[in-house]
């Protein structure tokens, strides 16, 4: 329901000035940034000739409020929630693999072994959860759902191999997160390990080590000999007590979901970490389109369990279906409040669905940044060779004024990769400039379904003149 003047206008094709003159004279004084009630956008319909059907499952989604509005009373410290990312072959799945076997308690499996893609670890009698999936696709496909679960990210580093393309897009994608990064340096036990070439390499990119005057813990690890293992853990919790994570167990739970899956003789299974609240057996919940009550909760090991707490991780068995990773699942009061939700939002992303293909074009945030709702244009720029990316980079660079800039995110040599539109999905009004180079149909496909933009040009003046035509929207008079 909430939604403002010009989100409206954009929705129907009109200009913000036109809802706004024509609420002016039904007797409504509005900007283009007020929100329009209910019957404002019935009246609105209704004067343009056009349909509307509200759905407002996202609102009523997120009614388990975030942390901020819990008494400070009821606060209390909650387990990091840590992903791991790195180039491949660094040793991510590992490294998770020796922190689980290392530190989890034998003899408290179930029976089940089997990854469920987030576990939980104890240390200095405080809890760490891993999300067990490695690599920046699943965190950036949850960020791009609005699912913000990783509270540190761990970029490995191989000390006989250093930086690699991967490594770098791992701290773009945590970077452009706001997520804390721990730099793990691995396989240490190798001959040709090089510590100090990593922390020059990283240190180039701004990855700087405490121990050279920088901001960002380096550890060095052998996911072979365990060596440094536990220097790791000590880190990630010092880096949670700067970061201060808080939650209140006494409300509601409010979760993610992590994985899902149909089990044999369980059905519908989903992974999940608690953000806030404390999720309970017999709590009845929605996780998107699926819902319902909770019949047993299992820990990463698959031992039944009664409540799973903030920052924790478990499984659910009881949902209608399988939920999608990223999903958030709250209690809700009922079992016909927890159906209504399921439908509204299936009505929601359908919706979603229909709207995708138009979600950001060049000409819309060249209009978008002419009423000044954007200032920065985020941009990933992908070129055949350096010195075209170079030369790219320096102009768009030139382009800057005080009120206005171009922000690469990423920029890389190479075809656009699924991972980059991903990447552009998660930041806001994100497009894609590919020079010299042409996406594949699977990366074109993902693109048009995540709804972003990707132009390709072969003449750097083209591309140039492109950005500038958007950009020289930032400096037109606002209507
Ligand atoms: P990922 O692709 O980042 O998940 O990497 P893997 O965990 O699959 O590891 C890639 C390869 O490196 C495997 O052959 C591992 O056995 C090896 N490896 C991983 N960690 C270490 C380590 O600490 N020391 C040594 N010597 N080898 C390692």
């Amino acid at each position: 329901e909430e939604i403002r003047v010009y989100e409206f206008a954009e929705m129907i094709n009109k200009q913000p000035s036109e809802i706004i003159s024509k609420l002016f004279m039904l007797g409504m004084l509005t900007t283009k940034n007020d929100f329009l009630d209910k019957d404002a956008i019935e009246i609105l319909a209704d004067e343009f000739g056009i349909e509307v059907e509200t759905v407002n499952a996202q609102e009523e989604f997120d009614y388990v409020k975030a942390y901020d509005d819990d008494d400070e009373g009821e606060l209390q410290e909650r387990a990091p929630v840590i992903t791991i990312m790195g180039h491949v072959d660094h040793g991510k799945t590992s490294l998770l693999d020796y922190i689980r076997s290392s530190r989890v308690v034998h003899g408290e499996s179930g029976g089940i072994t089997q990854h469920v893609g987030a576990y939980m670890v104890h240390k200095n009698n405080k809890n760490i959860t891993f999300i067990d999936t490695p690599g920046h696709e699943a965190f950036t496909q949850m960020r791009a759902r609005g699912a913000e679960v990783t509270d540190i990210v761990i970029i490995v580093v191989a000390a006989d191999d250093g930086v690699k393309p991967q490594t770098k897009e791992a701290i773009e994608h945590a970077k452009a997160a706001d997520v804390p990064i721990i730099i793990a340096i691995n396989k240490m036990d190798k001959e040709a390990a090089n510590p100090d070439m990593v922390k020059t390499q990283l240190s180039d990119l701004g990855i700087m080590p405490t121990e050279w005057g920088g901001s960002h813990e380096f550890v060095g690890v052998s996911a072979h000999t365990g060596q440094g293992i536990e220097e790791l853990l000590e880190i990630i919790l010092l880096q949670a007590e700067i970061l201060e994570l808080e939650a209140n167990p006494t409300r509601d739970a409010k979760a993610v979901v992590i994985e899902s899956s149909l089990e044999k003789g369980r059905g519908p299974v989903a992974t999940i970490v608690v953000q806030n609240g404390t999720l309970r057996v017999g709590d009845t919940v929605v996780a998107g389109v699926a819902y319902g009550k909770v019949r047993a909760l299992l820990d990463h090991a698959g031992k039944a369990i009664t409540s799973i707490k903030p920052g924790e991780p478990g499984v659910i068995v009881g949902l209608s279906e399988v939920a999608e990773a990223g999903e958030k699942l709250v209690k809700v009061e009922s079992d016909k409040a927890a159906r209504e939700y399921a439908q509204k939002r299936h009505d929601y992303l359908r919706q979603k669905e229909l709207s995708r293909s138009t979600k950001v074009t060049l000409d819309e945030l060249s209009q978008r940044i002419a009423e000044g709702e954007i200032k920065d244009l985020p941009v990933i720029i992908k070129a055949d060779v350096q010195g075209s990316l170079e030369a790219i980079k320096g102009s768009l660079a030139k382009l800057r004024n005080d009120e206005t800039k171009v922000n690469v995110i990423h920029a890389g040599i190479g075809g656009v990769t699924e991972s980059d539109v991903a990447l552009a999905s998660a930041s806001e009004n994100c497009i894609i400039l590919g020079f010299h180079i042409r996406p594949t149909g699977t990366v074109k496909e993902k693109a048009k379904n995540l709804g972003v933009e990707i132009k390709t040009y072969n003449i750097i003046y083209d591309l140039i003149d492109d950005v500038k035509g958007v950009l020289s929207g930032m400096m037109a008079p606002i209507i």
